[in-house]
């Protein structure tokens, strides 16, 4: 089986903080990736756009260095083909350097997109100038990156910059766990089969477990990060995305609106969280690693690095039953997952059999994507019928053959996405702002009690009391490993 790769339409896409690391990690080495698998038009063009000044030569050196840094097995030949699409103009997003050239360079009868891999801050100047410079016109798309806001009020501040200037459905604002195959394959499995959706709901599943751990601390991103911690960085996006797949209501058809409407319905039926209900922790050092406080270098920062919290959705499918979210830095092992646990049998017919099996459906995001069916079945041999679980595995890598291996990753094919004007797996802004406007309480709750986060071992699974959030209610964690 030979997945078809569909090209996209001729494009001129400029990425604004094109010389910096999200471009050089992602962006740039995603493109080429793209033109390879063939789905870039031998025509269409990157123009890299940042302060500095570069030549296009310059730009394709550090496009080079970044693609063979970031993709394995670079075809040199494909690489300098690849290179010859790349162009660089030394553009202040504050000021009026290299408008002029940019609107000379941009063509009228291509899509163009415009990346703004850059903070915040300069999302407005942007949006501005390429109006008044004459640049982007009514189909143009925009492309935001996180950290969309701090919190409700700048969120809504951000969308009513980008809405000056453009219309929701040229926004598209990334949320790079959407861009993963494995995540839209939960949409295929719960609505591509007959199997799961009539058991997905309180009637059958006893609770649903979401965890993205990380090995790696803070490492370079420490003023940047204490300044936001494990809530904002990651479960008012991220998370909260996951969470919205796994509990949304089917939607009339795959189509980008009617997929983010049941979205919003979820964020807008989460409860507010009890503080007994959310553990926040932060790294210690060990062996030789260097603690939370020594990373960020403030001795008595407050900010999580860690954050468990058990969640409900109170609507008739998911009445009673708890989501346990839990997210961390200098966790034991790089590791997210998603796991449906379903309830016990009503009545065991095999007589002496104590064990409680249950059925879980796991998802796995990464380090390798996949999915795994514990199920239950006699164990061979002789000996009566004793039950054992066994795990249904169905990584894609196996299942699909060597040639579908090369999964594209998130960021390549939400570019592709974005060229192909599909907003599905783009988050709306109303959608931003119920994210935020059930975090924000939560977060302002820990200001005023002066909340501070437990200390927990670096290679760890988190603090103590996160185990204790699910011991309480007779459950507990499943292992992190990688
Ligand atoms: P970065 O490495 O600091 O790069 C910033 C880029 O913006 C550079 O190319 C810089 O080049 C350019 N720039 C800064 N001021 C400018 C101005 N006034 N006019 C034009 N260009 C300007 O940042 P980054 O890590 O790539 O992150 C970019 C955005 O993506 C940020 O919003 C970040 O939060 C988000 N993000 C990043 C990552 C990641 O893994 N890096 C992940 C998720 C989200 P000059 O200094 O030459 O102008």
């Amino acid at each position: 089986m030979v997945s078809r790769v569909i090209p996209v339409e001729d494009f001129d896409l400029v990425v604004f903080g094109g010389t910096g690391d999200l471009a050089q990690r992602k962006i740039l080495p995603g493109l080429f990736r793209r033109y390879v698998a063939g789905q870039m038009p031998e025509s269409a063009r990157i123009i890299g756009a940042a302060r500095s000044d570069y030549s296009d030569g310059d730009y394709c050196d550090l496009a080079h260095d970044a693609i063979v840094e970031h993709v394995a097995d670079v075809d040199r030949d494909k690489l300098s083909a690849f290179l010859d699409q790349l162009h660089y103009i030394a553009i202040d997003a504050k000021g009026d350097k290299g408008w002029g050239e940019l609107k000379d360079l941009i063509r009228s009868d291509v899509i163009t997109a415009f990346y703004f891999s850059v903070g915040p801050s300069l999302f407005g100047d942007l949006a501005e100038r390429l109006h008044s410079h004459g640049i982007a016109d009514r189909d143009s798309r925009v492309v935001v990156e996180k950290p969309f806001g701090r919190d409700l009020e700048s969120a809504r501040a951000l969308n009513r910059t980008l809405a000056d200037h453009f219309d929701e459905r040229q926004i598209y604002r990334i949320d790079h766990y959407l861009g993963k195959e494995t995540v839209q394959n939960l949409m295929a499995v719960r609505f591509g089969n007959v199997l799961f959706e009539p058991l997905w709901n309180q009637h059958y599943v006893d609770h649903i477990q979401i965890t993205v751990a990380e090995e790696i601390g803070v490492e370079g991103r420490g003023e940047y990060y204490d300044r936001s911690g494990a809530m904002r960085d990651m479960v008012q996006n991220h998370l909260m995305q996951l969470l919205c797949l796994i509990a949304m209501e089917p939607p009339s058809v795959f189509g980008s609106d009617a997929v983010r409407d049941e979205k919003l319905k979820v964020i807008r039926a989460l409860q507010p969280v009890a503080s007994h209900e959310i553990v926040r922790g932060q790294y210690d050092g060990a062996d030789g690693m260097t603690s939370y406080r020594e990373d960020v270098g403030d001795p008595r920062s407050h900010t999580e690095s860690f954050i468990a919290l058990k969640v409900h959705c109170s609507n008739w499918r998911w009445a009673g039953v708890p989501f346990y979210l839990r997210t961390g830095k200098r966790m034991k092992a790089r590791s997210s997952e998603i796991a449906v646990t379903f309830k016990d049998l009503a009545h065991s017919i095999f007589p002496g059999d104590e064990a409680r099996h249950r059925n879980i459906l796991s998802i796995q995001l990464q380090p390798d994507e996949g999915m795994n069916l514990q199920v239950t079945i006699k164990e061979p041999g002789p000996g009566g019928m004793r039950l054992i679980d066994v795990p249904l595995d169905m990584t894609f890598a196996d299942a699909l053959g060597p040639e579908n291996n090369d999964i594209p990753d998130a960021y390549e094919r939400l570019i592709m996405d974005v060229i192909r004007g599909n907003q599905t797996l783009f988050m709306r802004g109303d959608e931003v702002e119920a994210a935020w406007a059930w975090t924000d309480p939560i977060i302002d709750g820990w200001e005023e009690r002066g909340d501070v986060p437990k200390p927990y071992d670096s290679c760890s699974a988190g603090p103590e009391d996160a185990m204790m959030l699910m011991h309480r209610d007779g459950r507990r964690w499943r292992d992190i490993k990688a």
